[in-house]
C-alpha cells in the first residue's frame, strides 16, 4: 500500500484560482509564426483580423510580449461556478496497474459542456459582448465547443448561431437540444443559408459536412451579418491563452504539496487543451528553471503532428481563413469517421508546433480501440466516464504508469482528462459489440492532403 499524504483530489480555494492568463509566447524565443492573408501572403494586420474577429481577441492573438494577461473579473465570477477543476491522484488507478508511477489528472467535465471548451467560450462571449456586438457565429464537430459557446452566450444575453456538421446533427440530436436549451440555433452545415454552403451542396448533394465546410459557413455568416462576429474553440493563440488557467491551476495545486511532475500528458486536436495545461510547465523549461516531459496524444487516424508537414495552411476546407504555419495533413484532408469527434482537425496549434519543431514536446499517435480499452480500464476504477478524446491521454498515461512498473521508476505523471463521455455512447456501443475498426491512413492518403496545402517561396517547395 502506497502511503496516502496527498489527498485523492486537491482543490483550490477561490483566492488561490489564477487572476491572470499565462502567455507562453512571451518565454517562447522562437515565436509562433504570423497568420498570413491568404491573397497577399503578408501578416493579417489587426484591421483585416478584425472584420472577422473580437477586437480584444485579436490584441490577444497577436501579443507575443505580454508574459501576463489579467482575466476581466466578469470572467472570474464565472469560472466560479464550475471551477477550480479537481486534480485528482488517481491512487486506484495506480493501484489497478500495480506501478509505482504517481499519476494525476485534472478533470475539465465538471460542467455542463463536458469539457475544457468553456474557459475560452466564456472569455470569447465576454469581449464580444463588452464590443457591443449582437452575437457570434461559430462551427461545431461533436457539438463540445458549440454547446459551451451557447451556455458562454446565454449568460451575457447574445446571440449565438452555430454551424453543426450534418453527420454530427443527425447522430447527437440531444447535444443539439443542450445548445437550443441555452439558446442557440443550430444549422446542420453544409447549409443553404450561405453561398459557400449552396456551392458545397450543389457539388456534393449528399455530403454529411464536415468541420473546415462549417467554418467556413460560420465565418460567411459574420463577416455578412452587422454587429456579427466569427469565435473558435482551438487552434488560435487566444484560446490557449484562455485555456492556461488549465495549467495554472494544476501547477498551484501541485506546488500546494510539493510535487514536480516528471511527465505531462494530453489529447492534441487542434491544441487548446493541451496548451493551456502544459503552458506554465512550459514557461519554465523555456526559461531554464526545470525540465518536464512534453505529450501530444492524437489519433492513429487524424497523425497531423507525427505524420503531418511544418508548413503554411489553409483552417478550413472553404479557404476564406488566414493561413496558419502548423503541422497540417492539408485542409482537403478527411479524417476517416473515428469516434472522437473533438480530434478531428487537419492542423494543430502555431504555438504547439512551434515548440514541436523546436524539440520542446513529444507526440504520439494512437489506434482507436486501443483508447476504448484505456477509456473503459480507467471508468471501472476512478468513476469517471471519459470522453473518447480524453481517452487519447489515458492511454499515453497508462503506458508510461507500465513502462514504470518494468523499471520500478516512481515516476510523477500529469495527464489531461478533457472531458466526459456521455453523448459518445454509440461509439462505446461500437467497441463493446466489437464493431470499432482501427483505420490508419496510408502514405498515399496523406500525400493527397499535402497535394492541397499552396505551394509558394518557402512553403511547400
Ligand atoms: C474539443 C475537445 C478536445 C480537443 O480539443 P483541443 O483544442 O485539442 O484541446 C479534447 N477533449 C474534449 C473533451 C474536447 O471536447
Amino acid at each position: 500500500m502506497k502511503d496516502k499524504k496527498i489527498p485523492y483530489k486537491i482543490y483550490l480555494e477561490e483566492s488561490e484560482m489564477p487572476k491572470a492568463w499565462y502567455n507562453v509566447r512571451a518565454d517562447m524565443k522562437n515565436k509562433p509564426a504570423p497568420l498570413l492573408n491568404p491573397g497577399t501572403l503578408k501578416p493579417m494586420t489587426k484591421e483585416e483580423l478584425s472584420g472577422v474577429f473580437c477586437e480584444e481577441l485579436v490584441d490577444q492573438e497577436l501579443n507575443n510580449e505580454d508574459r501576463y494577461i489579467s482575466i476581466p473579473n466578469e470572467i472570474q465570477d464565472f469560472y466560479k461556478m464550475y471551477r477550480p477543476a479537481p486534480l485528482v491522484r488517481a491512487y486506484c488507478l495506480e493501484e489497478k496497474l500495480q506501478t509505482p508511477a504517481k499519476i494525476y489528472y485534472k478533470f475539465e467535465g465538471n460542467n455542463t459542456s463536458g469539457s475544457h471548451k468553456l474557459n475560452s467560450a466564456i472569455a470569447q462571449a465576454y469581449y464580444a459582448k463588452k464590443q457591443g456586438l449582437k452575437g457570434v457565429t461559430t462551427e461545431t464537430g461533436a457539438g463540445q465547443w458549440g454547446t459551451a459557446l451557447s451556455m458562454a452566450c446565454s449568460y451575457f444575453d447574445l446571440d449565438c448561431k452555430v454551424f453543426m456538421v450534418k453527420c454530427s446533427y443527425e447522430q447527437k440530436p440531444f447535444r443539439r437540444e443542450v445548445m437550443r436549451t441555452y439558446g442557440a440555433s443550430v444549422t446542420p452545415s453544409p447549409s443553404m443559408e450561405t453561398e459557400v454552403g449552396k456551392r458545397i451542396l450543389a457539388e456534393h448533394p449528399k455530403t454529411t459536412g464536415s468541420l473546415g465546410c462549417a467554418i467556413s459557413e460560420a465565418v460567411e455568416t459574420a463577416v455578412g451579418n452587422e454587429g456579427y462576429r466569427y469565435v473558435l474553440g482551438s487552434v488560435l493563440n487566444q484560446v490557449l491563452l484562455h485555456q492556461s488557467v488549465i495549467g495554472m491551476e494544476t501547477k498551484t495545486a501541485l506546488d500546494k504539496y510539493g510535487v514536480t511532475p516528471d511527465i505531462i500528458i494530453g489529447c492534441a486536436g487542434g491544441g487548446s487543451n493541451l496548451g493551456g495545461l502544459i503552458s506554465p510547465f512550459m514557461g519554465e523549461k523555456l526559461r531554464g528553471e526545470k525540465d518536464y516531459r512534453f505529450i501530444a496524444v492524437e489519433p492513429a487516424s487524424c497523425p497531423s503532428l507525427t505524420r503531418g508537414v511544418y508548413a503554411y495552411d489553409f483552417c478550413d476546407t472553404g479557404m476564406v481563413c488566414p493561413l496558419a504555419k502548423m503541422y497540417t495533413l492539408g485542409s482537403g484532408f478527411i479524417p476517416s469517421a473515428n469516434h472522437a469527434g473533438g480530434l478531428r482537425y487537419h492542423g494543430m496549434s502555431s504555438i504547439l508546433s512551434q515548440l514541436y519543431a523546436d524539440g520542446c514536446m513529444e507526440a504520439r499517435s494512437v489506434e482507436q480501440t486501443a483508447v476504448f480499452e484505456a477509456a473503459e480500464k480507467f471508468a471501472r476504477v476512478e468513476g469517471i466516464l471519459p470522453a473518447p478524446e480524453s481517452s487519447h491521454a489515458i492511454k499515453a498515461a497508462i503506458d508510461e504508469a507500465l513502462k514504470c512498473r518494468e523499471t520500478g521508476e516512481e515516476k510523477t505523471i500529469v495527464f489531461g482528462l478533457t472531458g466526459t463521455g456521455y453523448f459518445d455512447m454509440v461509439a462505446y456501443e461500437k467497441f463493446h459489440n466489437g464493431e470499432m475498426t482501427d483505420y490508419i491512413p496510408s502514405d498515399e492518403d496523406l500525400k493527397k492532403g499535402f497535394d492541397g496545402i499552396p505551394k509558394f517561396a518557402g512553403n511547400m517547395e
